[in-house]
């Protein structure tokens, strides 16, 4: 009896001193509240733009950029319609349009600034190594507008920053942003430089990439061939996957750490960070720019800019003019402008070698300013950091031990299962957020949150800080200590979150991971707090004080990193791979960020008076989004604003026996994949989607599914792919594909087969010998490339061809070798397709087309275009059956009688107009 009295006494007593230490559920909500209004400010504060200048500002403000004058660039630019590499509004309207502005820069300029501008014509090649899918990229005729400021007396300079973006556009698209925004701003930065009455140091080379769209042709064919590039010591590049928002610096050196320096000394509003870069790098992100050609082939250091939130509309019609902000421009041209001046006048320039330093961390905190320090610095912090707090939750540990008189042992078994705990919750978090993300996928709910981005809070993050908090919960309810009070019970659990946080930053720092310095913020803010605490000696409530102000600043950073990478992300999954599961990205996304925001608040749960009615809102909300995401709400599209993208390509396919004769030939409309979507939302409605099948065996019968695919890497796709029969496309001007002749050397048992061919623009090659026959030399490129993805036992190489101003018939040779028993001229061993691309011939659709088009749901955006592929196996007098000689519609007066200027004026008065061309290489 006795002893039983005892015991309730002590349960009793245990619960009252627990009571005590609690703290009312409001106060959650309270705070809850307050890291949303952090949240939510920091938003204000990303959205906040600087105020865009007026022409009639610029008399109070000589030296600043105009965005107006930008702006009205713009509208001239995005006026001419697609300009799609090889068309009339790329190479002669927008050609056109550049020389002009820059001539009229020219006459402008001050006497102390020479201005040059050149249009370079280009011929080349390049090998883009692309792990399963590489391809030769062979350009013809491309054009380049070049400009460039240098002293107007005393000699040239030798040393170069260039500045780059391109004025082509994708099929269909104004481009109005992509990458219009880059090519004005970098006009009015032209303009502004010129009237500079202090000459640079350094020359200023501008690059007006005419052909980037299709494989980066345009930046090649400026590094590979104009005399320019080899003086360009340092080079700034301007891109952009989306409309309006801030300019984020993405990519840096490599290793020539110094440019970072000058962005933080120079530019006024700083957005940039390690993370991008690395995800980047790391081909997370499924786009290129420049950057890969200027540092990659011209082996020179850069920075690369972009506009990349929201990108709903990049690469669509809607990319247009109104969509893009004039406080935009004065963003991305304020900062830009800075460091050209800045880079153009600095001291590394001339004697770049030797400035190589290291990979480096950087970040912005909210646009204010900007955090930067070489890798070995964050190798030596985060080491120190981890050291120090360490030893602070060590001090921290032994003055607990001390006032509650518990063991070593007892506090050391303490320790452990609080790592535990909170271990085993963050698991069953992560796992609650991948098990929704896999059903949800699979039935077919997935990107709810695609146009109701908030839909990721509660669907993702919600399920994991309802683990995160109920695991600590349930352990101080349901595991008893006698000897902790309850608060130095939380401790040890916000202890254990650090000592886990500091267990991932030196895993991430031992693989030189940059983006770790995420955690060394929240491992260093924690530290601060954890010692204050330590200095100030109070055991109740009053920590909780200091440890939530401690949070305030991380809280603001991770909001403001989340900003950038869901506004990225999330539109990025309208392009991607249909066969991946955009939830999974997207809730790994959410789920990392309900780490770093609420790591060191979801263990203070447990000192709720009322935890479960704090965790039930949690619920409440999950069950809410749910709901909302089962409605029409949560359909992923909308018409303009948040469109579903879909490519349809209305194909010809013509297959030739050896002998000649036609074998197969058919006409199909194709639709390659772009979402997790395509083709389930239309099957219902667009009728011809009845017919629609997969493409089955058809890619173990043809080489490489004999679809005229536009780059190579699309036949990884193939698995989403869908086709339906239709009637015969019309074409501009047909594929004429001919064998001219053939050459066998005794010598070598080789033969050279010479080919010409005339048809559109972009036009692609597929080579690929048969088994035991080798590929020893071909007109391409120099040497022949490795081999893509194997097609039935076979080696395949892909040749993508484009051609700007020139349209001549193409010629073309292919050197293979046989084995030594045969005679080897009498059989053709190798498969040649032939793909066509009429890109920016969308009037040349069939009736059936448009019909069928005409179906699809206002909120698609189809690409639209028709398609050619003939393969052959031809014998040597070969001609196409079925071709005749149609005169070519498009081969307007305007292709011929285009010659390459060049055009050098100065400071007032044009010194002339010489005729030149870049020649070709040798
Ligand atoms: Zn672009």
């Amino acid at each position: 009896m006795a002893e039983t009295t005892s015991e309730q006494e002590l349960i009793t007593k245990d619960e009252s001193r627990q009571d005590r230490e609690k703290i009312s559920t409001w106060w959650f909500v309270g705070i809850t509240g307050v890291a949303v209004g952090i949240y939510l400010l920091v938003y204000w504060n990303w959205v906040s733009m600087p105020t865009a200048l007026r022409r009639a500002d610029e008399a109070r403000h000589p030296e600043r950029f105009i965005a107006e004058v930008a702006k009205q660039h713009l509208f001239e630019m995005s006026n001419v319609g697609p300009r799609v590499a090889g068309s009339y509004a790329n190479e002669v309207l927008t050609v056109g349009f550049l020389r002009r502005v820059i001539e009229e820069v020219a006459a402008n300029a001050h006497p102390a600034q020479r201005v040059e501008i050149e249009v370079q014509r280009a011929t080349g090649d390049m090998f883009l190594d692309y792990t399963n899918y590489p391809q030769t990229s062979v350009y013809r005729g491309i054009q380049n507008v070049v400009a460039r400021i240098v002293p107007a007396t005393g000699p040239d300079p030798d040393n170069y920053l260039m500045l780059g973006s391109h004025f082509d556009s994708v099929p269909q698209s104004p481009g109005a942003g992509d990458d219009g925004t880059m090519s004005v701003v970098m006009l009015e930065v032209l303009r502004k430089v010129s009237q500079l009455p202090e000459p640079l140091a350094h020359g200023l080379v501008f690059v007006f990439n005419g052909c980037e769209e299709n494989t980066l042709q345009g930046s090649h064919a400026f590094v590979a061939h104009h005399r320019w590039f080899q003086k360009v010591r340092a080079f700034i590049n301007m891109d952009v996957a989306a409309n309006g928002g801030r300019d984020i610096m993405f990519q840096a050196g490599p290793k020539y750490s110094f440019l970072m320096e000058y962005y933080r000394d120079n530019v006024p509003h700083p957005y940039c960070t390690a993370v991008a870069e690395e995800l980047f790098q790391a081909d997370l992100v499924p786009s290129e720019t420049d950057f890969y050609v200027y540092s990659k082939f011209g082996k020179v250091p850069g920075m690369d800019f972009a506009h990349s939130t929201w990108g709903y509309l990049y690469h669509t019609a809607y990319d247009a003019y109104d969509t893009i902000p004039n406080e935009t421009l004065q963003h991305t041209g304020d900062n830009v402008l800075a460091l050209t001046k800045a880079l153009a006048n600095a001291d590394e320039l001339y004697a770049i070698g030797e400035h190589e330093g290291s990979k480096a961390v950087f970040f912005d905190f909210l646009n204010w300013f900007l955090v930067y320090y070489p890798l070995w610095a964050s190798i030596l912090l985060n080491l120190g950091l981890s050291a120090v707090a360490l030893a602070a939750i060590g001090v921290s540990l032994w003055l607990t031990m001390r006032r509650t008189k518990a063991s070593l042992r007892s506090m050391s078994i303490q320790c452990l299962v609080s790592v535990g705990v909170i271990l085993l919750s963050i698991v069953v978090g992560v796992g609650l957020s991948l098990v929704l993300g896999i059903i949800l996928n699979a039935v077919g709910s997935s990107m709810s949150w695609f146009t109701q981005t908030w839909l990721i809070f509660g669907l993702y993050i919600t399920p994991y800080l309802i683990a995160t908090s109920t695991g600590p919960f349930l352990f101080t309810r349901f595991v008893r200590n006698d000897q902790l009070p309850l608060q130095a019970r939380v401790q040890l659990l916000l202890h254990a979150t650090c000592l886990i946080y500091i267990i991932i930053l030196i895993v991430l720092t031992a693989m030189s991971i940059r983006s770790g310095y995420l955690f060394t913020l929240a491992i260093l803010f924690y530290t601060v707090t954890t010692l204050v605490n330590l200095l100030l000696q109070h055991t109740t409530n009053y920590w909780i004080y200091v440890h939530l102000i401690g949070q305030i600043i991380p809280i603001a950073y991770y909001s403001s990193i989340s900003l950038t990478s869901f506004a990225t992300f999330i539109p990025m999954q309208g392009r991607g791979n249909a066969g991946s599961n955009p939830e999974l990205l997207i809730g790994l996304f959410g789920v990392l960020i309900g780490l770093l925001i609420t790591g060191f608040l979801t263990p203070l749960v447990a000192l709720a008076r009322k935890a479960y009615l704090f965790i039930g809102l949690q619920v409440v909300f999950f069950v809410v989004s749910i709901i909302v995401m089962v409605t029409a709400a949560g359909f992923p599209f909308r018409a303009h604003v948040t469109p579903q993208r879909y490519y349809v390509y209305h194909i010809e396919r013509n297959f030739y026996h050896r002998n000649g004769t036609l074998r197969r030939s058919e006409s199909k409309f194709y639709l390659h994949p772009q979402d997790r979507h395509t083709p389930d939302l239309i099957m219902d409605e667009v009728p011809e989607m009845a017919r629609a099948t997969q493409l089955g065996d058809e890619c173990d019968r043809e080489l490489y599914c004999g679809i005229p695919f536009y780059q190579n890497s699309h036949h990884g796709q193939r698995e989403n792919a869908w086709w339906l029969p239709a009637g015969k496309p019309n074409f501009p001007q047909p594929v004429d594909f001919r064998h001219t002749g053939s050459q066998y050397d005794p010598g070598t048992n080789a033969t050279t087969f010479r080919f010409r061919v005339t048809g559109t623009d972009h036009m692609s090659f597929y080579v690929s010998p048969v088994y035991g026959v080798r590929l020893v030399g071909w007109s391409f490129s120099d040497a022949i490339p490795r081999s893509g993805r194997s097609w039935n036992g076979q080696d395949v190489h892909y040749i993508n061809f484009v051609h700007g101003i020139d349209d001549s018939a193409y010629e073309f040779s292919i050197t293979t070798q046989g084995s030594a028993l045969k005679p080897w001229e009498e059989d053709w061993h190798f498969y040649l397709s032939v793909v066509a691309q009429y890109m920016h011939h969308e009037e040349y659709r069939t009736e059936e087309f448009r019909t069928f088009i005409g179906h699809f749901p206002d909120y698609a955006h189809v690409v639209a275009y028709p398609a050619y592929l003939e393969t052959l196996r031809p014998p040597l007098d070969y001609r196409p059956i079925g071709v005749e000689d149609i005169p070519y519609r498009q081969r307007d007066e305007w292709k011929s009688a285009s010659t390459v200027v060049q055009s050098i004026t100065t400071g007032g008065q044009p010194l002339g107009v010489i005729l030149s061309g870049n020649p070709p290489r040798s």
